[in-house]
């Protein structure tokens, strides 16, 4: 057997979040760097609020992200099935074992009763928790309770006694079995407890670090309680910090978007992703910040996982989807972009081989300001637009008093070339800076008043990209409108 064993276990009842990927990506990232074995594990316990629409869009986003699992939904294993709605039986099994050891004892207390309890204790200040009536029933007792009709469920008797969860990103930290109370490990409709079930497939799934949010902390006080009485080794944990918003609130929706999901629509890379997400709470020991999924497998480790709550910030996000853009190379960022081009109307459904060649100049020009793949529809709109669509600062710089000199000498210039590539593109606007020069218009004077009348803008892609793309009949149709409006 591998020596490391992990999982991921969402609950499918809502989209997988900003916080949650982190999890899965820890834990895939550290499976990978062991070279031990990464299980998705689908914790659907809870009936009413899991859907199977938020787990099949929890298995395409992890998918989405890059992060392959070798046991699980899908894929299957020795230690299935992978679904605890599927795992009944066993829980039952596991359940009776520990009545019968007289570790866990039947509790008839109605919700009424338990409610009343609850509220007893808020009235009297203390930490609600189950008074443990129903833990020394007699034979006898239990006969007249089950008489009047009651259901039972199956609570575990907690030991009293100190655990510490020794951390693997907190350290220790210990709990007093006394604040737990006696919890519910089947419920009166025969289902299993989330504390119950996690520990099991835990201990049977062989998992040999339980790596999760630090919102499962104090769950793993329970969890060491019960692994030591269903007689299986305690797996180690990790707990990973909170993301918060930049108002170091929990994220949430007001925040922006939380889900992986959203991110997907607005044009985010997966690989961007994955490399901010990590280091949401995690950082390499020489502080470089751009990663590939391969490289990260090769830097990662569970100790350089930060004990400090993550601050999402849009911003870094944005910066690390441009730097990963950059990286791509053309063909495939080209396909990715085709999609947000064909939606804004600029292409047809389906571009002949030409207008592809063409396409992938028009996305060269534009690599480099591209924060999200969605940005292209903007980048890219002049080189789309049939009448250009001048800013405000762009027709002022047109109104400027050298204008006709510069767009008559741009005009002279590029009407000489048949062919104009990019090579060819930087020569011409050499000459046409040089002839400038002469007449004492130089730098801003040449350059602002060329883009303006190219593009209608007064920044964006290099000079050289857009004349090459745009070639040379749109250039001078583009010029000419341009000298009417001077
Ligand atoms: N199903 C739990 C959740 O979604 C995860 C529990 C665990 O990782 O142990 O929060």
């Amino acid at each position: 057997m591998k020596n490391v064993r992990v999982r991921f276990a969402p609950s499918p009842t809502g989209h997988l979040h900003i916080g949650a990927s982190r999890t899965v990506l820890f834990n895939w990232l550290f499976a990978r760097s062991q070279n031990g074995v990464f299980i998705l594990r689908i914790e659907d316990t809870d009936r009413s609020r899991s859907a199977v629409e938020y787990e099949q869009s929890i298995i395409e986003d992890i998918k989405w992200l890059g992060l392959n699992w070798d046991e699980g939904p899908e894929v299957g294993g020795d230690y299935g099935p992978y679904y605890q709605s599927k795992r009944g039986e066993l829980y039952k099994k596991m359940a009776i074992e520990l009545l019968e050891k007289e570790l866990a004892y039947r509790c008839y207390c109605t919700e009424d009763e338990l409610e009343r309890n609850r509220k007893g204790a808020l009235e009297r200040g203390v930490m609600p928790k189950y008074d443990g009536r129903c833990r020394n029933l007699t034979p006898e007792d239990e006969q007249r309770l089950i008489s009047e009709g009651r259901k039972p469920t199956i609570r575990f008797r907690i030991p009293k006694r100190k655990i510490v969860v020794h951390d693997l990103v907190k350290g220790d930290v210990e709990f007093d079995s006394d604040v737990i109370g006696d919890f519910v490990l089947i419920r009166s409709d025969g289902m299993a407890s989330f504390n119950f079930a996690v520990v099991i497939d835990d201990a049977t799934m062989k998992i040999t670090h339980v790596i999760r949010g630090e919102d499962h902390l104090a769950n793993s006080a329970r969890h060491i309680l019960l692994f030591e009485a269903l007689g299986y080794p305690v797996p180690k944990f990790a707990h990973n910090s909170m993301a918060l918003g930049p108002d170091h609130a929990k994220l949430s929706k007001r925040h922006g978007a939380t889900s992986i999901g959203e991110y997907r629509k607005q044009g985010f890379l997966p690989s961007a992703l994955v490399n901010y997400l990590v280091l949401l709470g995690w950082s390499s020991s020489d502080g470089r910040e751009i990663f590939t999924p391969q490289e990260l497998i090769q830097a990662f480790s569970i100790d350089r996982i930060s004990k400090s709550p993550a601050i999402f910030d849009i911003d870094k996000l944005k910066w690390i989807n441009g730097q990963h853009i950059r990286r791509l190379p053309l063909k495939k960022l080209t396909s990715l972009v085709l999609p947000y081009l064909k939606e804004a109307g600029y292409i047809a459904s389906e571009p002949s081989i030409e207008e592809i060649a063409w396409i992938e100049k028009v996305v060269e020009a534009v690599q480099t300001n591209l924060v999200t793949l969605s940005d292209v529809v903007k980048s890219a709109k002049l080189f789309f637009e049939e009448k250009l669509d001048y800013s405000e600062d762009a027709l002022e710089i047109l109104k400027g008093e050298q204008i006709p000199t510069v767009l008559k000498i741009l005009k002279e210039v590029l009407e000489k070339e048949d062919k104009i590539d990019i090579d060819m593109a930087k020569v011409l606007l050499k000459e046409v800076a040089g002839r400038l020069k002469m007449k004492n218009i130089k730098g801003k004077g040449t350059y602002h008043p060329i883009r303006a009348a190219l593009t209608g803008r007064i920044s964006g892609p290099e000079l050289f990209y857009v004349i090459s793309v745009l070639g040379k009949e749109k250039c001078l149709e583009r010029i000419e409108e341009a000298m009417e409006l001077v």
